[in-house]
């Protein structure tokens, strides 16, 4: 068995992979009940010229993280990567209650996983193209009956394929409880990245959850909203020093409008190649600290070593 990343495209040796955003959106819509035009992103055609400048740039894969209930169309993100030889990972799963609860609440748990074990053996929608990541996702504070349902399905269909799991934190909350489901439904910590640690920075919080040997996301970057990115630097050089390093995601996840170039708006996916790497550089860290943010972790994580 060669182990292979499964791409839009299909699979590719994990080598090929490259510079990577581990959590993204390129076509989107949120389905929670609060219509915010901004979140829609419809275009293929925009998102294709956002992937161009990606390209120009240095960037060579993201992992596109909208499922079912976040308007994913995963022929539409085929199409994109062929435009523009950037390697698309698409996924399987829910994001949270709130929008999974109409698609999943009606559902055993054995019949979503087996949902997410036909997207990523057989296909998404019938379309052939296969998903290469698992979601779930929790909401602020609380994981509700639908949310703990979706986490036993992830279990069930991580345990089944070997595909790394993704999660959704709202604000960053429940990190570590979602470690104990996936953990007591029996996946293993190297396959697990929690999501959106940046929208709350507790040092302490951080280290507890990068003790338990999951991969966590510093995912917001360019969102001064939130936090400043002086704040997201200080803590991947803290957690580079204190031993984390391979445990990191970088990402940005700038699902708006208003936050791709090819909208008109900014700072688009050029942002992180352009601005945070040489920050992170003048903050200290080596090339191989680079290498192993952007390309070996990503790499490590997506990389699937099992025979169907
Ligand atoms: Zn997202």
């Amino acid at each position: 068995m060669t182990p292979f990343i499964r791409t839009v495209r299909g699979d590719i040796d994990p080598a090929q992979l490259g510079f990577t955003h581990l959590h993204e959106h390129l076509i989107g819509r949120p389905l929670d009940g609060e219509p915010d035009e901004d979140l829609y992103l419809p275009s293929e055609e925009r998102a294709v010229e956002e992937m161009r400048l990606f390209a120009a740039a240095g960037g060579r894969a993201v992992v596109e993280m909208s499922p079912a209930d976040y308007g994913r169309d995963a022929a539409a993100l085929k199409r994109i990567s062929e435009a523009t030889g950037v390697h698309i990972i698409s996924v399987t799963g829910y994001i949270k209650g709130k929008s999974a609860e109409p698609l999943a609440s009606g559902k055993t748990v054995t019949q979503i996983a087996d949902e997410m074990i036909r997207d990523i053996h057989e296909g998404i929608d019938g379309t052939g193209v296969r998903a290469g990541i698992l979601k779930a996702g929790s909401s602020k504070n609380k994981i509700t009956d639908t949310e703990a349902k979706i986490f036993a399905a992830v279990a069930i269909a991580q345990r089944e394929t070997g595909a790394p799991v993704s999660t959704h934190t709202e604000a960053g909350t429940m990190a570590l409880e979602q470690v104990t489901l996936l953990r007591e439904g029996g996946v293993p910590v190297e396959r697990i990245l929690i999501g959106h640690l940046d929208r709350l920075m507790d040092w302490e919080y951080h280290v507890a959850l990068a003790n338990t040997g999951v991969t966590f996301g510093y995912d917001q970057f360019a969102k001064e909203k939130y936090y400043p990115d002086k704040t997201r630097i200080e803590f991947v050089v803290r957690m580079v020093l204190a031993g984390f390093r391979d445990q990191l995601a970088l990402s940005m996840d700038i699902a708006r409008k208003s936050y791709f170039t090819s909208y008109g708006g900014g700072p688009g996916f050029t942002f992180m190649l352009e601005r945070v790497v040489p920050w992170l550089r003048e903050a200290g860290l080596s090339e191989d600290d680079l290498d192993a943010l952007f390309v070996r972790t990503p790499m490590r994580l997506l990389t699937i070593d099992r025979q169907e």
